[in-house]
């Protein structure tokens, strides 16, 4: 195939190699909530570096949702909340740690104070804007689509070129197609990158099923989800259509009606955009604030998570930042409030009309 824009410099390559040369037990470390970008990325890394004789163990901060857990030994990651004595031995006796998907500590939860305190090196693979200085090497490139085509890219560079076909197997190419697909909304946005679709063809030529990954992604709801679904779109959408945005936000109360599962709530915040003449979205959901969080919570018991989307030269991830304190793509952003959410909502009326303006 037509060679790709070589992305990755040879300094970071060659740091990349020593790393992980000189490393025998690596721990992979990913996002809150993690996304298909998010498993499929970790996932990807720790095939690799196994077929390489490593030691290797994925560690996430909470649950992934169902439709993930098919991924090639996702069923092998170690869940932090619920294993945290386990995970934080494997990290104590790391000797490289390497963070997908993810900019800043933050997005790790507890885990992240964890990470801090850590000495062995450490290196990030990551898409978002304004990586933070942590990482002993950093290989952050915000214009890709997803941290899946990144791992692509690294794997392929640092083999041999003779050496590509097999060092990336099938399960590493079906674990870094998911993220590719998950993180564009199935090649729906962030996805006029020719060189992806590239990437995509090598992929199926490789083994991929793209057919059958969609379907276990995308049509894997439970009856309780889509009804949830119907219920956020007929009963909870409020449209404000001057300024093209649209809002949902849903109680623990009304989640718990949905009998509410970790991923449930994943595209909701999608649907309004396939109004026409809505470009903004807002989604809220109300959560408990954990134990691990109490310090950042100020004294609340509820933590309202924030997902933004919007289409086109739109970018919500400074409104998330100003008023939610988050942060994420231009056309996809989160953040969270500590407090009822009655009030993130007001927050929300408040403020989105300063932004959300075309
Ligand atoms: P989601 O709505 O899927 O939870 O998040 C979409 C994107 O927004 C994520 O990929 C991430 O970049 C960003 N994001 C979500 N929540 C937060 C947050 O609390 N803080 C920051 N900085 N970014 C977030
Ligand atoms: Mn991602």
């Amino acid at each position: 195939m037509a060679t790709l824009t070589p992305i990755f410099s040879a300094a970071e390559l060659r740091t990349a190699q020593e790393f992980i040369n000189q490393s025998n037990n690596v721990v992979i470390l990913t996002h809150m909530s993690p996304d298909g970008d998010a498993m499929g990325s970790s996932l990807a890394m720790r095939h690799f570096l196994e077929a390489q004789g490593k030691h290797v163990s994925v560690i996430v901060p909470n649950a992934f949702p169902d439709f993930l857990a098919w991924l090639p030994k996702a069923d092998e990651d170690i869940i932090y909340e619920s294993r945290r004595a386990e995970a934080d031995a494997l990290l104590e006796q790391a000797d490289l740690v390497i963070c997908t998907d993810f900019n800043e500590p933050k997005r790790i939860g507890s885990l992240g104070d964890k990470l801090l305190s850590l000495t062995c090196r450490k290196m990030m693979i990551d898409h978002h804007l304004h990586p933070s200085d942590f990482p002993d090497l950093t290989l952050s490139y915000p214009a890709s689509p997803s941290t899946c085509e990144l791992v692509y890219r690294l794997i392929t560079r640092l083999s041999p070129i003779t050496d590509t076909r097999s060092s990336i197997t099938e399960e590493i190419a079906t674990c870094i197609y998911t993220g590719m697909m998950t993180d564009t909304g199935n090649f729906s946005f962030n996805s006029n990158y020719p060189e992806m679709y590239q990437i995509v063809g090598e992929l199926v030529s490789l083994g991929v099923n793209k057919d059958e990954i969609y379907n276990r992604v995308f049509n894997a709801y439970s009856a309780d989800r889509m009804r949830l679904m119907g219920y956020c779109l007929y009963q909870k959408m409020r449209i404000f259509p001057e300024h093209h945005t649209a809002l949902i936000y849903l109680s623990r109360k009304e989640l718990y009606r949905f009998n509410f599962q970790s991923g449930d709530a994943e595209g909701i915040v999608n649907l309004p955009l396939q109004i026409k003449d809505i470009h903004y979205s807002c989604f809220m959901r109300e959560d408990k604030v954990n134990p691990t969080e109490v310090a950042l919570a100020g004294g609340s018991k509820t933590k309202i998570k924030i997902s933004l989307r919007s289409q086109g030269n739109r970018p919500v991830n400074v409104f998330a930042k100003d008023i939610f304190g988050g942060g994420g793509h231009a056309n996809a952003s989160g953040g969270e409030y500590y407090g009822p959410l009655p009030e993130a909502v007001q927050r929300f009326l408040d403020n989105y009309q300063d932004y959300f303006v075309l």
